[in-house]
């Protein structure tokens, strides 16, 4: 059967982790904007151009950009078993476009994991793991290091991506999840949730 699982969360709640591990656990591909974007800008394609100056601020890149670099990505042959969505949809216009994308295939969303974490949470481990790696000679993210940048990419979240739970709220499809627990914790819920 086909498996099309969603995370969500406020940045820094451990979602890409989880995601990682859930794509080990079901053999599925892990699709992450952040990472496609990432990708993009190290190879100066395009999207990664246009995107540059709204990932340097802590800003979402534009709908029709995302949705047109998602898109091709889902096209893809190891995809159609399933996918495990990391970072999208952030907005409701992508939420609607995804909707969209999988009614043409006549695919569903199997679940919407949401990590749910409290602002300071929020801050303090994003600012601690970017100092941790920073102090062991690993590349840190530029938008993980400056307090300004984390603080929007927070206010971005609230006013732009928790309307989208609710949009699969409507559709019962969350599963909220407490991410101030360990990682392992975490995984064992989120499996329980999708089973
Ligand atoms: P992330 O690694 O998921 O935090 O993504 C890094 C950056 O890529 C974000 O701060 C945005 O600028 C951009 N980005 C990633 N996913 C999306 C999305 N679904 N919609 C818009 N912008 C995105």
């Amino acid at each position: 059967m086909n498996k099309i699982i969603i995370v969500m969360g406020p940045p820094g709640c451990g979602k890409g982790t989880q995601a990682k591990k859930l794509s080990e656990h079901f053999s599925l591909p892990h699709i992450s904007t952040g990472d496609l974007f990432r990708d993009a800008l190290a190879h100066e394609t395009p999207i990664g151009l246009k995107a540059k100056s709204y990932m340097e601020k802590g800003e979402f890149v534009p709908d029709e950009v995302t949705e047109a670099l998602l898109q091709s990505r889902l096209e893809d042959g190891d995809c159609a078993k399933g996918f495990i969505l990391d970072g999208f949809p952030r907005t409701v216009p992508e939420a609607e476009f995804l909707e969209g994308f999988l009614d043409a295939q006549n695919l569903g969303i199997a679940a919407v994991l949401d990590y749910e974490l409290p602002d300071a949470v929020v801050i303090e481990r994003i600012q601690g793991r970017a100092q941790h790696d920073k102090e062991a000679g690993k590349h840190v993210r530029e938008d993980d290091l400056k307090d300004d940048v984390i603080k929007k990419r927070i206010a971005v979240y609230h006013e732009e991506t928790e309307p989208v739970i609710s949009f699969y709220k409507a559709k019962d499809l969350v599963f909220p999840i407490d991410a101030t627990h360990d990682v392992e914790t975490i995984f064992q819920e989120s499996l329980k949730d999708i089973n």
